[in-house]
Parts: C-alpha cells; structure tokens; sequence
C-alpha cells in the first residue's frame, strides 16, 4: 500500500497524518480542519489507517429485529417524524402480548438481538418494562434485550418515581442487557433548544450513560448530523463523547462499543419545514465517519447505519473508517417514517454479500462484539 502521506492532496493534513501515524490525539482544530479540508479522499485514507489498526479487513454485523413498544411522546424534537400525541389516531403502545406475538412471526426467527426505543408515553412505568423484559426472556431466551435511549431511562426513572439507578436496577434484574445510544443528538445546548425543545440537556445524556457504564451495561453512541448543526458543534459533541469514554475506562469500564453517526432525514418532521435541509449527500456521510473514527480514537467501532446512508454507501463507508454496518435491521420504524428510502430490514446473504464485494470479512456479532462461525437458530 502506498504510504499515508502520499495519499494526502490537502498538505494542511499532514501533521494530522503524522499524528494518526503515532497514535498521538487528534485536537479540536484538526477536527475542525478535517471537516474543513476538501480532501475527503486523504481525510479517508487517514480513517482506513486506524480502522485497519483496530479491526483488520473484518466488518461486523448482527442479526437485528427492531420494535418500537410505543409511538406516543410528550417531548417534541422537531426532526422526529414518528412521535404521536394521545388521541392522534395513529397513537399506540403495544402489551407485552402484543411484543410476543410480533416476535413469533417468521421473519423474527433467528434474530440475536432486540433493539427497543421509543416515545416517551407517561403511561408506562417500571413495571411495564419489569413485566416485558421477563416475559420476552421467558419465550426467547437467546434473544438480547437492548432498550432504552439515555432519553428514555431518565425519562421513564422520573415517571415511575425512581432514581435513574433504581430504574436501571430493576430493569437489568428482568433482563435488560444492553442500551443503544439515541437520544443524544447534537450536545450544543443552543441547538438542542431550537431542535428537541423539552429533551433534556447533554449532560443529562452524559450522566445517564457514564451510570451505564458504571453498572456494566454495555451501550453505544450516536450524534444526529446534516440539520442545522455546524462543524464546530460536531467537532465539540465527538469530543466531549471522548472525554467520557476516558473517565468510563480509566475507572475500569468499557464503555462504548460502538458510534454511530446517524444522518437526518428530511421528510415530514418540523425541523424540514422550518429550515432549507436537504438529504445528506454521499461525501458528507462518509466525511462524518472518518471524522469519527479519526477523533474517537477510543472507541473500538464506527457503525455505518445503511437504513440512513444506503446499503452501497456503506460498503464504501468500510473503507472510511467503519467496521460494522449494524445489521439486518428487520422492520425498522423510526428513521422510515422519517423518509428513509431503504429497505426495511436486509437478509443476513445480502449484508454478507455486500461485505465481501467492498473487500472486506464479515463477521456476525453479537452485541459485546462476540463473533458466530455458526448461523444462528430460532
Ligand atoms: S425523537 Fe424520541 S423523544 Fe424526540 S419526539 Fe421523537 S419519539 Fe419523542
């Protein structure tokens, strides 16, 4: 392979280079200059470096079944385009009969993990979850539970009279495994104030995870781009994700396994109807990973979510910086009613094809990044 510098149009980008060469912290400003820069191809080739360094040629995957308990919401974040409020004749909130049932049918079978977020429906309370975690434990087994945005801990502690550590409590003892990282969004206060009125501030979301990582829950993280945010806001809420993941691990917890940079979609939210936003384009998608995997230089994976930035982006985005296109994703709700124009769930054959075609290993995963040489059964 030729050398890194040679690969470098932007010679600003050099002393960055040299520092990915050593290993050596990246700073506000490189961030800054990363985003900046118009050569996406040399901030890439510095991406590929790390990611090769960490992962190798492999790219992880899961088998994945989304399920949403409850589309009614009493907070407004103005890109959301599945929340519903009551009385809207769209509202829902499923029982645990319903769950099960939904789990039963075929094109479930197989699935490894269960990925549950939601609204935030001042209905369900810790017994709610108590009751659903136990009885999709007792009829699947296998299947990992991974619920809950940091979002919806703090909010469904506070409805149920609990401290957040309570509520997590209870809900790992009826078999709450893991959480996925929504709800984070973009950490500058001002802009949460104008994009997810009524959601609670960054450090909220910090707090409640550093108390994951505190209690052994595995979790990941997200941030929401290509809205109204600027680089120095996304330069600042990587880096302020880094600061946590230093403290989790230099008290001797894991952490994050995974970021994911999740890309807006512009369809049928206020966000869209106030504002110009258009769809993100390849470049700024594949910018945003490498971007991450260059500054997150703790964080063991960089996911490329294909729901939003497209089966065929994600095989590129491997050579990015990514090391995991997430998953098959089966019946996913939220980003679609958003606009995503990709398929709702992928067959295990077409996300192992993919892989192999962009040059890369597949591996099946489970969510602490254990791999499978076995196809998984029902
Ligand atoms: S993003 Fe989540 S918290 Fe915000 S309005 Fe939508 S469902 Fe509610």
């Amino acid at each position: 392979m030729l050398p890194l510098a040679s690969r470098i149009r932007d010679p600003r980008l050099l002393p960055i280079a040299d520092k990915v060469l050593r290993g050596e912290r990246l700073t506000f400003e490189d961030g800054l200059l990363l985003y900046e820069t118009s050569d996406l191809t040399g901030v890439g080739a510095m991406a590929n470096q790390v990611r090769t360094r960490l992962n190798g040629r492999r790219a992880y995957y899961v088998l994945s079944r989304r399920l949403s308990y409850t589309n009614v919401c009493y907070t407004h974040c103005q890109f959301c385009a599945f929340q519903a409020k009551p009385g809207d004749p769209k509202a829902y909130a499923l029982s645990a009969e319903e769950i099960i049932r939904e789990l039963e049918k075929p094109e479930t079978a197989g699935v490894r993990e269960l990925h549950m977020t939601s609204g935030h429906n001042p209905k369900l309370k810790v017994d709610y979850f108590e009751d659903l975690f136990r009885k999709i434990k007792a009829r699947f087994p296998a299947i990992h539970l991974k619920v809950f945005t940091m979002m919806e801990l703090d909010y469904y502690a506070r409805v149920s009279g609990l401290s957040t550590e309570a509520f997590l409590d209870r809900c790992m003892a009826a078999g709450l495994e893991s959480c996925p990282g929504g709800g984070a969004e973009i950490f500058d206060e001002t802009l949460r104030e104008q994009i997810c009125i009524g959601k609670k501030d960054a450090q909220v979301w910090l707090d409640t995870a550093a108390l994951c990582h505190r209690k052994g829950l595995p979790t990941n993280c997200t941030m929401l781009y290509g809205h109204i945010e600027e680089a120095r806001h996304r330069v600042d809420h990587l880096l302020r994700l880094r600061d946590l993941q230093d403290r989790s691990q230099a008290a001797g917890y894991e952490g994050f396994l995974a970021f994911v940079p999740l890309a807006y979609q512009n369809e049928d939210n206020e966000l869209s109807a106030a504002h110009t936003i258009h769809e993100t384009t390849g470049t700024q998608d594949l910018r945003e990973i490498a971007v991450a995997r260059l500054l997150l230089d703790n964080i063991p994976h960089i996911k490329a979510y294909w729901v939003m930035i497209s089966p065929g982006l994600a095989q590129i985005a491997l050579s990015y910086g990514a090391d995991d296109v997430d998953g098959t994703i089966i019946a996913e709700e939220i980003a679609h009613t958003a606009g995503a124009k990709t398929p709702q769930g992928l067959s295990q054959g077409d996300l192992e094809r993919l892989i192999r075609e962009a040059g890369y290993e597949p591996l099946e995963r489970d969510n602490l990044y254990h791999t499978f040489e076995e196809p998984a059964t029902a």
